[in-house]
């Protein structure tokens, strides 16, 4: 297989899953727990602004988490623990788990992006390369140096004649 059918077939999967996502986005209990991830999530396309997003929300929560932290806010994360101290470390704890979530997706999306931006390039890439087939077909005059068609007898330019050539 070669990678242009590679290509479209994953094009094809991806309207596919967009499909799915539409025919049962109010289909509550059709992406839990059935192992199914919404195109939404796995980003078929351009995940580059996802990517940011997540090191967005990332950044966000870690900050958030620290300024909770040094703060003199007084943070409750549950009634059980009496010493603030203790509850600032804990709530710093979940706030960096979240952030660190977010950067995995974060980094996750970029992978994606990545490989996207290199697929479109191929695609773009490809009529570029008929040009450099064309050209294979072409000499160069010895006298003159232009490029002109391998078929001309003489060259169209200075006339030099390529049968009166001495090898
Ligand atoms: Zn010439």
């Amino acid at each position: 297989m070669n990678d242009s059918n590679k290509d479209s077939i994953q094009e094809y999967d991806s309207l596919k899953d967009v499909i799915e996502f539409q025919n049962n986005m109010f289909n509550p209990g059709y992406y839990v727990g059935t192992g199914k991830v919404p195109p939404t999530v796995s980003a078929p396309g351009n995940a580059a602004p996802l990517a940011v997003s997540c090191f967005i929300a990332s950044a966000f929560f870690m900050a958030l988490g620290l300024f909770l932290f040094f703060s003199d806010v007084i943070v409750v994360s549950s009634g059980l623990i009496e010493s603030p101290l203790a509850n600032k470390i804990i709530v710093l704890i979940i706030m960096s788990v979240i952030s660190l979530f977010f950067l995995y997706f974060g980094f996750a999306y970029l992978k994606k992006a990545k490989r996207y931006y290199r697929e479109k390039k191929a695609i773009e890439n490809e009529p570029a390369d008929e040009t450099v087939k064309d050209k294979i077909w072409q000499r160069t005059c010895p006298k003159c140096g232009i490029s002109h068609d391998i078929d001309y007898p003489k060259c169209p330019n200075c006339k030099f004649n390529y049968l009166d050539q001495k090898f």
